[in-house]
């Protein structure tokens, strides 16, 4: 501090200044010509000068600036404070007019007192910096802030503040308790147990609620507050900082709810009863990057047995065609589902279904991966030969009633003409040998009639052979007539001479009769089916073939009752039918189209309600 003088006599103020020689402000004493009356060391250094030079001279130095800064303002008779900064510096300057001894007359003396301030005012700027700071980053960071003197009660919001809470300070005042009406009803409990924390000295940090604006936004909040001492260490007030999260909860929800989603689809590919594989694609090849539980059940090989050995491991033979359309489906970022014999890694083999799902970063770009859907036809397929059997023997069944009926009929003139030959035998010899002929015809058409059934009946897994079509629908049609009712007449458009297609007799037969019969049936046993067999060319484009053919068309048409789409879309589920019990089994059509889809082939039906159906088989010819 220093000292107050005005009052001081010109004599005390003398002999005071040999005191001050070794205080650390700058001290001089000037007259009313500013020659230096006297100064202390520190003063002279400041003058830039020795006693000897500057005593009795005009004040150089920083004090003569002092001076004239001092002169410039506005002052109280002499007496001045300011700040001032010279030669990288700050000082404190202060002058103080001496007096008289009775304490009021002016003399010609001054006194000029400087003390460098310089840390104190670094430190002061620091500190500015620091608020400036402070409040341009809540600026930035979109920052509420707040401060609560405790022992008024008052609250201060910062601007922004208002704005996070969709509030104006005209339709808000903070602190006045009203800050729970603003909080999510579900989080005003912990809000009001954060701020009673608060009340009680203590910090809060990361306290985190939702807040609803009145117009009903929800955002997500995050308070932490400090509380703030006064000099003497006694906690005064709190001051806390409040920044909108909304956008982080959104995305740490979407997180969490793409984590749980993520557990879940786990879990599901592993119960999955399918065998899963998913595969990457580079440039470096496959690499096999998840295998299920089922898949390695299936093929005893986990995801890193498979990299080692190789994902051609997996089919029985991988020069297979079937297995060479996968590699091919893959190279070219395609789908699919193929049937192929795959290998166990113990060596034992299984009819499996190979799946093929591309999977691409963005639609049109090539596939980065694929999934592969394993799955074990044995039992499928075990179970679709005893279902073809069992519908065979149906069939069968069936056809006997006509059978029987037929080779009666073919009996009849065996056995009355064999008496009445017998009885012309030596009479008329030309009649006799008419009779006799007719029996021969009537017993080669018997022995017709029992090969085709004995052909249909025979237990075989077909073989599939190369042969004519056009005999064996001929054959197939003869019969099936014999099974139908005698009021359904049948007309054969055969277009074609002959055409080659790998498939066999008997499933010709049974599809042939299959969809005769259905065509009978829903003409209530009275009407013209219409068998047609003609070849779709390359150059003519029918929807839905599995290839550009030449296809071999065989068609089945009626004028019955027709379809409606609900029944159109379930009639090839094996037992779906719509006839009583005892008359259909719902088998036929899932057994025509297995068979059709064994030779390569397609079936379609068009059907119009009351107008009749057409059932279109499509079978690959050879060339
Ligand atoms: P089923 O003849 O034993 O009922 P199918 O599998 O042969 O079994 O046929 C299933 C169902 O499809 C039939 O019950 C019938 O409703 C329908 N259906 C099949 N063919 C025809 C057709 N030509 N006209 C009308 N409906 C048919
Ligand atoms: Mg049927």
């Amino acid at each position: 501090m220093t000292p107050s003088l005005p009052g001081a006599a010109v004599g005390d103020v003398m002999s005071l200044f040999g005191f001050l020689e070794s205080v650390q402000n700058c001290l001089a004493l000037i007259d009313d010509q500013d020659r230096v009356i006297m100064a202390n060391r520190s003063a002279l250094g400041l003058m830039g000068a020795t006693r000897e030079a500057a005593i009795g001279r005009p004040v150089g130095g920083a004090f003569r600036i002092f001076l004239e800064r001092m002169r410039s303002r506005p002052s109280d008779g002499g007496q001045a404070r300011f700040e001032h900064f010279y030669d990288n510096e700050w000082y404190t300057v202060q002058t103080y007019p001496l007096v008289g001894p009775d304490g009021r007359t002016p003399t010609r003396y001054m006194i000029i007192s400087a003390i460098e301030i310089t840390f104190r005012k670094r430190r002061e700027f620091d500190f500015i910096e620091t608020v400036a700071g402070l409040e341009e980053a809540t600026r930035i960071a979109q920052m509420g802030t707040f401060k609560s003197i405790w022992q008024t009660g008052q609250t201060e919001w910062s601007p922004h503040m208002y704005t996070l809470h969709g509030v104006t300070p005209d339709t808000y005042q903070p602190g006045s308790g009203r800050y729970e009406e603003l909080v999510h009803p579900e989080d005003r409990d912990y809000v009001a147990r954060a701020e009673r924390d608060l009340a009680q000295g203590n910090a809060m940090a990361n306290v985190q609620f939702r807040v609803i604006l009145r117009d009903g936004t929800l955002r997500w909040m995050r308070l932490d507050s400090r509380v703030l001492f006064d000099s003497s260490g006694a906690p005064y007030a709190s001051f806390g900082t409040c920044q909108d999260i909304s956008e982080a909860k959104r995305r740490e929800e979407e997180l969490r709810e793409l984590l749980r989603r993520n557990a879940i689809l786990y879990e599901a590919l592993e119960a999955s009863p399918n065998g899963v594989a998913v595969l990457t694609t580079d440039d470096a090849g496959l690499s096999v990057v998840y295998v299920n539980a089922a898949f390695e059940a299936l093929t005893q090989h986990n995801s890193f047995s498979l990299n080692t050995a190789g994902f051609d491991a997996l089919p029985s033979d991988p020069s297979d065609p079937v297995w060479i359309k996968v590699a091919a489906a893959m190279s070219a970022s395609d789908g699919g589902a193929f049937e192929i014999e795959c290998r166990r890694r113990d060596g034992t083999v299984f009819p499996g279904q190979v799946e093929l799902a591309p999977v691409r970063d963005h639609p049109g770009r090539a596939a980065t991966a694929f999934v592969v859907t394993l799955r074990d036809l044995t039992a499928e397929k075990e179970r679709a030969a005893v279902l073809l059997q069992s519908q065979k023997m149906e069939a069968l069944g069936q056809l006997s009633g006509g059978v029987a009926h037929e080779i009666n009929n073919l009996l009849q003139p065996v056995i009355a003409l064999s008496d009445l030959g017998m009885d012309v035998l030596d009479k008329d010899a030309a009649k006799a040998k008419q009779y006799f002929e007719v029996i021969g015809n009537s017993g080669r058409k018997a022995r017709e009639v029992v090969r085709q059934v004995l052909t249909f009946a025979r237990r075989d897994t077909p073989q599939l052979l190369s042969q004519d079509v056009v005999p064996l629908v001929i054959d197939a049609v003869n019969l099936a007539v014999k099974g139908l009712p005698p009021n359904i007449t049948v007309e054969s458009q055969l277009q074609l001479e002959t055409a080659t297609a790998a498939l066999s007799a008997t499933q010709v037969s049974q599809v042939v009769l299959n969809l005769m019969r259905n065509a009978s049936d829903a003409m209530n046993g009275r009407g013209r089916i219409i068998v047609n067999l003609d070849r779709v060319g390359p150059e003519q484009a029918v929807a839905g073939l599995p290839g550009p053919g030449p296809w071999i068309r065989l068609s089945v048409k009626d004028q019955g009752c027709g379809m409606d789409p609900q029944t159109l879309a379930r009639v090839f589920e094996p037992f779906f039918t719509t006839k009583p019990v005892g008359k259909g089994t719902g088998l036929g059509l899932s057994v025509v189209y297995s068979i059709v889809n064994s030779w390569g082939g397609t079936i379609k039906l068009e059907s119009d309600i009351d107008q009749g159906t057409t059932a279109v088989i499509y079978i690959p010819e050879q060339t």
